[in-house]
C-alpha cells in the first residue's frame, strides 16, 4: 500500500512533469489509468496549472499587440473588413496577421510565427498573403519593429493614380525622406511587388503601392500607427490641395532642414537611429 504522503509526492512529481512540457501517463499497479497532457510548450516559462493555455503561448504579448493594433486600424478607417495586414519583430522572426481572417474573430494563438523567408514556425493558419514584403523589408530594416499595411482611403486615392506624395508640407518628414514614393504595380502576394516596395521604401519608413495602398515601418506597433495616422492625413491634405489648385512644394534644401531637425525631435525621431 503506498501511504498519503508518499501519493501526495509522487502526484505532485507527476503534476510538474506534465507542467514542464511533458506529457504524463499516470499508472496504478503498472497499469495507465490517466493521463495529463502538456499545457504549454516546454520552451516556454511553466504556465501555472488552471491559467488559460492560450496566454503561455510564446510571444503572447506581441500577438495581442498586433491583435490590437489591427483593430486600430479598422475603428478608424485605416482599413476596412480584412483589407490590410501587419507583422511585429520577434525573437527569430516574425509574428504576422493570418490571411482575411476578420480581427474581431481571432485570438492570439491565430498570429502566424514565420521566419524571414516566409517558412511557417509556429501556427495553425495561412500566414498574410504579403508575407513575401513584409519578410523582406523587416530584413532589409532591421531596426524597424513593426510593419502596417493599409488600404486606406487617402493614401489608396494617390495609389490609384499612380502618385507619390511630393514635400508639399514638411510632415512627409514622418515618412523617413523628403517625399513619399509609390512603387509601380504588381500583383497583391508576389515576389515583384516586394521587389517594388523595397526599391520604394529605398531610404524611407513609408511608401504607397500603385492601385492598392500604403506601407508604414515604425520602431514597434505604437510608432507604426502614429506614422500610418500622419500619411494618410497628409495624402488628404495633398488630394485636397490638389482639388483646387497646385500645391506649393517644399525644396529639398527646406526638407534637408526639417529632416535634420527629426533627427532630435522627440515626437518623430527617425527610429533607424
Ligand atoms: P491578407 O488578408 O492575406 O493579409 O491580405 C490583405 C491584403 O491587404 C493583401 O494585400
Ligand atoms: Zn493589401
Amino acid at each position: 500500500m503506498v501511504g498519503a504522503a508518499e501519493a501526495n509526492q509522487r502526484f505532485s512529481r507527476l503534476l510538474s512533469e506534465a507542467e514542464h512540457g511533458h506529457d504524463v501517463i499516470v499508472t496504478r499497479r503498472g497499469q495507465p489509468i490517466a493521463r495529463l497532457s502538456a499545457m504549454h510548450n516546454p520552451e516556454s516559462p511553466a504556465a501555472p496549472i488552471g491559467r488559460d493555455p492560450e496566454t503561455s503561448i510564446p510571444d503572447y504579448g506581441a500577438r495581442v499587440d498586433l491583435i490590437d493594433t489591427c483593430k486600430k486600424m479598422n475603428a478608424i478607417g485605416l482599413n476596412q473588413g480584412t483589407s490590410g495586414n501587419a507583422s511585429i519583430r520577434v525573437d527569430g522572426g516574425l509574428l504576422i496577421t493570418p490571411s482575411g481572417l476578420d480581427y474581431d474573430k481571432v485570438s492570439p494563438s491565430d498570429m502566424v510565427k514565420i521566419d524571414y523567408e516566409g517558412k511557417v514556425l509556429r501556427g495553425g493558419k495561412a500566414p498574410s498573403s504579403e508575407w513575401h514584403f513584409h519578410c523582406r523589408v523587416m530584413e532589409a530594416k532591421p531596426k524597424a519593429g513593426a510593419l502596417l499595411h493599409t488600404h486606406s482611403i487617402n493614401a489608396t486615392t494617390l495609389a490609384c493614380l499612380g502618385r507619390g506624395i511630393p514635400p508639399f508640407h514638411y510632415m512627409i518628414a514622418v515618412a523617413g525622406g523628403r517625399d513619399i514614393r509609390c512603387a509601380p504595380y504588381a500583383t497583391f502576394g508576389t515576389e515583384k511587388l516586394a521587389d517594388a516596395v523595397l526599391e520604394a521604401l529605398d531610404g524611407r519608413l513609408a511608401c504607397l503601392m500603385a492601385n492598392h495602398g500604403m506601407i508604414v515601418l515604425g520602431r514597434d506597433l505604437e510608432d507604426a500607427f502614429k506614422r500610418a495616422v500622419e500619411i494618410e492625413t497628409l495624402a488628404a491634405q495633398y488630394l485636397k490641395a490638389l482639388a483646387i489648385g497646385t500645391p506649393q512644394l517644399l525644396t529639398i534644401g527646406e526638407m534637408e532642414v526639417v529632416l535634420e531637425k527629426f533627427k532630435t525631435y522627440s515626437a518623430w525621431a527617425d527610429p533607424r537611429r
